[in-house]
């Protein structure tokens, strides 16, 4: 037997072990899984509290790879449903529909505001920014300065707390490529999108959020002997020249250390900067990973009488409020509430660095915070509040600052020398991937060891980016 040690139980942890069982490899592997968390799902799991479901963010199933849709419909079914799309953004006291319609904008912004931002446009076409490698300067060139900001600085901002003039244009590009001002008003006033995809406008959901999906997966893999362990955090290895030949692991709880020895082969899904900080790297390379960092995410999760709204998520650009993203889990799915109660589970989205004030606040800090920025939006009254926690993610976003590229380019060649590792994942390959990425990568990985086929190169996956999900 094989011994094959598996970091992390997310899409992409799952999808390589899973992997394993669909190419019937599991009679000569054996397959260990450690995972930090006491639950399968990574960032993709759904928390059940006092009968009411939360997603960390809501997470909509979509997919371009015919592969993972029936990879989907394979464990899901008949619970995988259909869901109209129904986002807005809150600015300014205001609702403005998401995609944007003409009216609704026009009416919210006003006139001259709105001829502002047109002028505005109008003036940069003439004098274009040369290199547009940051953020904001990508953005002024497509949508002008006034534009940019009335609706991108202050939510991208909140998004990844550094100034937008040191974010890479690289994240712009992926997730608002071939759109422009001109596109925008052709969409709001017809909505059709001229010359670029249009934004999802319906998209699946599982009956009882992602988390069904990945407890499933676990729930086949550990029937067919696949060794999950729960609660033990991967920190260390031992190499013997360019190969993994330990496995260094801690267990939560007790805080106990052990080693797994005589490791054929690993597969990591934690975050790349930290997987190499594990590995011994050279000095050049310990200070160029310093340069890659994740951005962390807390989630409020509130049980509030009725239903306030009947949006799926609103996007919180006002920047009177911390809050940037609010969803609305009875909306997503009607199972996800305790139905008896009458009441939705709501999801107040929080985007923050660990360690720094907001993430410090205590829960009970927390919850009354949520609770009172609900109510400064007109969402909810004072009385609405039944219950509350938080859950806190690290890690969460691989940040496309200025300069990433090259110590990501180091760091691929790095881990790449390693010859019993590979990488897959979010976090792992430090993309923006969705669930679908993730799910792909952890079965590439997987084909790529058994069969040594460049073609399953994980990296060609989601290479460009261009998702066109959000515009
Ligand atoms: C707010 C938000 C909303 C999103 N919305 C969508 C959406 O609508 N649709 C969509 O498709 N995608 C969405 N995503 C993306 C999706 O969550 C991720 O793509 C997916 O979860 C990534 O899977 P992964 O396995 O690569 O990584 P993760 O989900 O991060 O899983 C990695 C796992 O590794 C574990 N781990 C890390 N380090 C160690 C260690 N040292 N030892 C042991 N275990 C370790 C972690 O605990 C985690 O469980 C969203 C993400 C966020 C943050």
């Amino acid at each position: 037997m094989k011994k094959v040690v598996i970091i992390g139980a997310g899409p992409a942890g799952l999808a390589a072990a899973y992997e394993f069982y669909v190419q019937k490899k599991l009679k000569d592997h054996k397959i260990l899984i450690f995972e930090t968390d006491s639950q399968v799902g990574g960032i993709s799991k759904t928390l059940l509290y006092k009968g009411f479901r939360f997603d960390l963010g809501g997470h909509r199933f979509y997919t371009k790879f015919p592969e993972i849709h029936t990879f989907y419909r394979d464990f899901l079914g008949g619970d995988m449903y259909k869901r109209k799309r129904l986002s807005r953004i809150y600015y300014e006291k205001k609702f403005f529909d998401y995609p944007l319609s003409a009216g609704n904008a026009l009416t919210n912004l006003g006139f001259l505001r709105s001829t502002e931002i047109a002028w505005s446009w109008l003036k940069r076409q003439f004098s274009r920014h040369e290199e547009e490698r940051t953020f904001d300067k990508w953005i002024s060139n497509r949508f002008g300065d006034k534009l940019f900001r009335i609706f991108f600085k202050s939510y991208t901002e909140k998004v990844w707390g550094i100034p937008t003039d040191r974010l890479s244009a690289d994240w712009a590009a992926q997730r608002i490529q071939n759109f422009d001002l001109p596109k925008a008003v052709v969409n709001a006033l017809f909505k059709v999108n001229p010359g670029s995809k249009t934004i999802i406008s319906s998209f699946y959901y599982p009956k009882y959020g992602p988390g069904m999906l990945y407890e499933k997966i676990r729930a086949l893999l550990k029937k067919e002997g696949v060794e999950f362990h729960l609660g033990h955090e991967v920190v260390g290895f031992k190499k013997l020249k360019n190969a993994i030949s330990a496995v260094i692991v801690k267990k939560k709880k007790s805080g106990r250390l052990f080693q797994v020895n005589g490791v054929d082969h690993v597969i990591s899904t934690m975050p790349l900067n930290k997987l190499i900080s594990y590995l011994a790297p050279p000095p050049f390379l310990k200070k160029e990973i310093e340069k890659l960092r994740f951005r962390s995410f807390l989630t409020v999760g509130l049980i509030v009488k009725s239903n306030p709204f009947p949006d799926q998520w609103i996007y919180v650009h006002d920047p009177t409020v911390d809050v940037g993203r609010i969803q609305n889990f009875k909306n997503w799915s009607p199972y996800m509430v305790e139905r008896k109660k009458k009441c939705t589970s709501i999801g107040m989205e929080y985007f923050c660095d660990k360690g720094d004030t907001l993430w410090e606040l205590s829960d009970l800090a927390l919850v009354q915070k949520a609770q009172q920025e609900l109510i400064q939006i007109g969402l909810a009254g004072k009385k609405d509040f039944v219950d509350g926690f938080v859950y806190r993610v690290d890690d969460a976003y691989p940040v496309y600052n200025f300069g990433y590229r090259k110590p990501l380019k180091k760091s691929k060649e790095f881990v790449s020398r390693i010859k019993n590792l590979g990488v897959c994942g979010r976090g792992g390959m430090y993309r923006y991937n969705n669930q679908d990425h993730s799910i792909l990568t952890g079965f590439y990985a997987v084909r790529n060891y058994l069969s040594r086929d460049p073609k399953w190169d994980v990296w060609k996956i989601n290479e460009d980016g261009a998702y066109l999900e959000e515009k």
